[in-house]
């Protein structure tokens, strides 16, 4: 597999029709049609929602939260949080921090920027650097996995929705038990727009339950 980021996997994905449809749309990666889709399928965002989302860079699924939440129209702070380890171009409406999302110093930022009622909407599209290890790639994306599913415990209202993205791997069903656990319903979805080859899917956890 080419390298994340590396010439050869730059090469592919600017030859890619879904990468170069999303340009046309003006979204800033192939990734926003994945997150349209699921929308499409799925019903995720309303007007006015608050949404955290890990692993943003370069910023596709923000503008798909902005579009879907209407966040741009409405007065107050951005209730869009972007976070990632690398820096995104801004987006007027959405608040980024750049780092480790794993990392105490992000999770407090997190915190200050969130209200305390919490949010509607926890969305990580986070992959960790691809080795071309298998199991490794696998164990790597599932922490990532782990983190997120932490941060949408601790962060969604009642009745938020996360959505997260794994590597298929044989702990990946375990996963799934632990979101469906918190979850009022939970689905996996494969959008049209993620590559064929690619071992990614997406697990939506619906409604979060809080007795
Ligand atoms: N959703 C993005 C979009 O629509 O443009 C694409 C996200 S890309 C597939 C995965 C991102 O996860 C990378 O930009 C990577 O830097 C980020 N990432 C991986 N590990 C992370 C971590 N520990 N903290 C924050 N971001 C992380």
């Amino acid at each position: 597999m080419a390298k994340r980021g590396g010439a050869s996997w730059r090469r592919r994905e600017t030859l890619d029709p879904a990468f170069q449809q999303a340009k046309k749309l003006g979204y800033r990666s192939r990734a926003s049609l994945k997150l349209l889709e699921i929308n499409q399928r799925a019903q995720l965002f309303k007007r006015g929602d608050w949404v955290l989302d890990l692993g943003a860079a370069p910023g596709g699924w923000s503008q798909v939260a902005l579009e879907l939440a209407g966040a741009k129209q409405l007065a107050g702070p951005n209730r869009i949080i972007g976070v990632d380890l690398l820096p995104i171009k801004p987006l007027q409406g959405v608040s980024f921090l750049q780092g480790d999302f794993t990392s105490a110093g992000i999770q407090q930022k997190i915190q200050e920027l969130l209200p305390d009622s919490g949010v509607q909407l926890v969305i990580s599209d986070m992959a960790p650097n691809i080795s071309g290890i298998r199991a490794k790639d696998q164990a790597d994306s599932l922490m990532l996995a782990d983190w997120a599913l932490e941060a949408s415990l601790k962060h969604l209202v009642k009745g938020g929705h996360f959505l997260v993205k794994l590597f298929q791997g044989p702990d990946v069903e375990a996963y799934g038990k632990k979101v469906k656990a918190e979850f009022g319903q939970i689905r996996w979805l494969k959008p049209k727009s993620s590559r064929s080859d690619s071992s990614e899917v997406y697990l939506l956890g619906k409604n979060r339950r809080l007795d």
